[in-house]
Parts: C-alpha cells; sequence; structure tokens
C-alpha cells in the first residue's frame, strides 16, 4: 500500500510539474500563480475575444526598438500605442508558444494600475502575434541613468522607488511575477513611474530560446546583475523556462534598479558575466565602498540616512530569498526615511529634482 501511494504522489507531481513547466510559473511560483495557471485555459475561451485586436486594425508606424523578443513600433489603435511584434520562427512552433502567449496576454490584461502601463489588447492570429500597450511618453530609467547620466537626488530616487514599490506591490498582490523587473523596463513619465513587461518572461524567452546559439547560456546582456543567486544557480544553456522566478526574485531585481539609480551605474560594473555569475552564485555582493566614494551618489552629508538608504539594498540583495523583504514593507520603509533631511540637499546639480514634490 505503501508503495501504491509514493508511486500516486509521483505522479502527482509529475503532473504539477509539467503544468508549471509549459507555463513557466517556475518552481517557487506562490499559490496564487499556481492556481491562475491550473485555471487558465477556460478563462482563455470564455473571454479572450474581447481583447483580440484584428492585426489590419492596428497602423504600424516607425520602429522604436528591438527587444529580446522582437520589435517594438509605434502604432495607432484608437490613439497612439506601442505595439510589440512578436517573431515567431513557423519551424518552432508546436503550438505551445500560442499557448503560452495567450496565458502571458490573460495575465497581462487583468492589471490596472497607475504605474503599470496600460494593457490595450493583443493579436493573436499567428504568425501574427503582437501586444497593443499605451505609449510611454517619457523615457525609460535606463535611459536617463546610463545614457544622458543624469543624476538623481536622494529624495528623487526615493519617489522613484516609492512608485515601483506600488507598482510591483500591486502585481505581487494579484500574483503576477514581473520575471524582468529592470531599469529598460520603467518609463518615467513627468516624474510619473511606469512599468512594463512584466509577465510576458516566457513568450520571450521562448523567442529567444529558438535563436540563441548552441553555446550561449542564453544571457542577454545587462541582464544578469538582476538576476537573484537562487536564478544564478539554476542557469543552463536552454532552461530559461524552468528558472525558479518568485516575489522574492523581483525584490532582488529592485535591489537593482535601487543601486542604479544610487550610484547611476551597474553593479559589477564592467566584470565578465562569469566573474558575475561566480560572485552572485556564491553571495558575493557588489561592494559599496565604491559607493561611498563615488561623487555621483546623491546623498546628503547624513551618515545615519546613507545608511538607511543602502540598508534597503542589502535587504534586498540578500543571499536566502526568505530575507527579501516584500514591496509593501519596502514601500512603508521608503515612506518613513525622513522628510526633512530630503528636502535638502544642497551641494549637487539637481536635474530631476523638479517634479520631487509633486
Ligand atoms: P527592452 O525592454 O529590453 O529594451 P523591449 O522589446 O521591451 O526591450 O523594448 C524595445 C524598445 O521599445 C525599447 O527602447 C523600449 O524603451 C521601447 N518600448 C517598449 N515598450 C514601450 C512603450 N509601451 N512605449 C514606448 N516605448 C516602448
Ligand atoms: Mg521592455
Amino acid at each position: 500500500e505503501e508503495h501504491t501511494n509514493s508511486t500516486k504522489n509521483e505522479v502527482t507531481r509529475e503532473l504539477s510539474l509539467t503544468g508549471s513547466g509549459s507555463t513557466d510559473s517556475g518552481g517557487r511560483a506562490d499559490s496564487l500563480d499556481k492556481h491562475s495557471d491550473a485555471r487558465w485555459p477556460r478563462q482563455n475561451s470564455l473571454s479572450m475575444k474581447e481583447w483580440d485586436i484584428p492585426y489590419d486594425d492596428v497602423k504600424i508606424f516607425e520602429v522604436i526598438g528591438a527587444g529580446r523578443f522582437g520589435t517594438v513600433c509605434r502604432g495607432s489603435w484608437h490613439g497612439a500605442v506601442a505595439v510589440k511584434l512578436l517573431h515567431v520562427l513557423p519551424l518552432s512552433d508546436d503550438g505551445s508558444l500560442l499557448d503560452t502567449f495567450k496565458h502571458e496576454v490573460s495575465i497581462f490584461r487583468k492589471t490596472r494600475h497607475e504605474n503599470l502601463v496600460l494593457f490595450m489588447g493583443a493579436c493573436m492570429k499567428p504568425p501574427r502575434l503582437a501586444i497593443v500597450t499605451s505609449l510611454c511618453k517619457g523615457m525609460t530609467l535606463y535611459t536617463h541613468i546610463h545614457l544622458r547620466k543624469d543624476k538623481f537626488t536622494a529624495n528623487k530616487s526615493v519617489l522613484v522607488a516609492q512608485q515601483i514599490s506600488q507598482g510591483m506591490g500591486y502585481l505581487h498582490a494579484r500574483g503576477i511575477i514581473h520575471k524582468d523587473l529592470k531599469t529598460k523596463n520603467i518609463f518615467l513619465e513627468s516624474g510619473k513611474v511606469v512599468i512594463t513587461d512584466f509577465g510576458l518572461f516566457s513568450v520571450t524567452k521562448l523567442c529567444f530560446g529558438n535563436n540563441a546559439r548552441g553555446d550561449s547560456l542564453g544571457i542577454p546582456s545587462g541582464w544578469l546583475c538582476y538576476l537573484a543567486p537562487e536564478i544564478i544557480r539554476a542557469l543552463r544553456p536552454h532552461a530559461s523556462l524552468l528558472l525558479p522566478f518568485s516575489k522574492a526574485t523581483d525584490i532582488y531585481a529592485f535591489g537593482t534598479v535601487w543601486y542604479e539609480l544610487l550610484c547611476g551605474e551597474f553593479p559589477f560594473k564592467g566584470q565578465p558575466p562569469e566573474s558575475i555569475i561566480w560572485q552572485v552564485g556564491k553571495g558575493v555582493k557588489q561592494s559599496l565602498a565604491n559607493m561611498q566614494a563615488s561623487r555621483d551618489i546623491k546623498l546628503t552629508d547624513a551618515d545615519e540616512f546613507k545608511a538607511q538608504l543602502l540598508d534597503i539594498l542589502m535587504v534586498c540583495w540578500s543571499y536566502r530569498a526568505a530575507d527579501r523583504p516584500d514591496f509593501p514593507s519596502l514601500l512603508n520603509t521608503l515612506q518613513k526615511l525622513p522628510k526633512k533631511r530630503l528636502a535638502r540637499s544642497p551641494s549637487h546639480p539637481v536635474h530631476l529634482s523638479r517634479s520631487a514634490d509633486s
């Protein structure tokens, strides 16, 4: 009898593994996520139609940029929109890509929050797969920080971080893991944070995987430093669908965004991928000694305050996922930072502080 039981358990486990593997919820996904995974095909068939935009209804204008999974164009559909066109390779498509796409769209469409990009619909007839969202008007944090070298005061950084925490807290409350939180996916529209590309990771990685060379780990540049130790340790060639994304790995990625805001550069700057993988996997963090010396850090003279900002970084970058905070408590911490001190930061040029009080 014992034997029968254990076999049954194994079968159950196998089934649930298959289920989560195909939708990329990963081993660590929370129960909410799993729950919605289990039910999504039924939901799809009932309500997918209202989000299905006929491809020919969308006017496509110039290419804005190319990401991992396709091309983003400016377009028009009842006004200005951004259209993400997916590269679908007919050869490799056995229907699972379409299913994954529909699943991710069904998650995407359930989101309504000030700090999240507005999902408008999707073109779901292969080979034309596209996601239509509102067009973000501002620039990404990546452009501000790394290309324009805009300086963010501590004040401004805190306001940006608060809004990110708010948007991310909402996503997590709905059981959605972003999986690709990075400064390239965070827009700033006159002081307002707009987060994009949440929950689309499987589709993006599926397409990327199809294009990847055999010898590559499949790591796009600039991605590595957002990956938590447990993800780094799970990296294998062509196994990106099994990476253990979780709410806690989103928090880790937030930590990197926070570092970029404070320091104006990426952690482990200039180091080769192998070295970053080795260090992060072992639990070595970016040294903050540099940070104190960097003239780019817009912190007040108060050491205690500075320590509070760095504490946020360290706790988000905790090696153990369980030691990382959640977004509501992060938001709480950010809101409790002393405001008076934030208000005076006299000695540095302030490029982005205009909207700081609004
Ligand atoms: P990545 O996020 O890695 O830069 P994407 O494919 O998501 O790759 O984006 C490609 C380009 O399109 C980027 O320059 C990005 O800023 C831009 N973009 C993506 N979504 C939007 C949007 N909703 N509004 C305006 N620009 C966008
Ligand atoms: Mg993006």
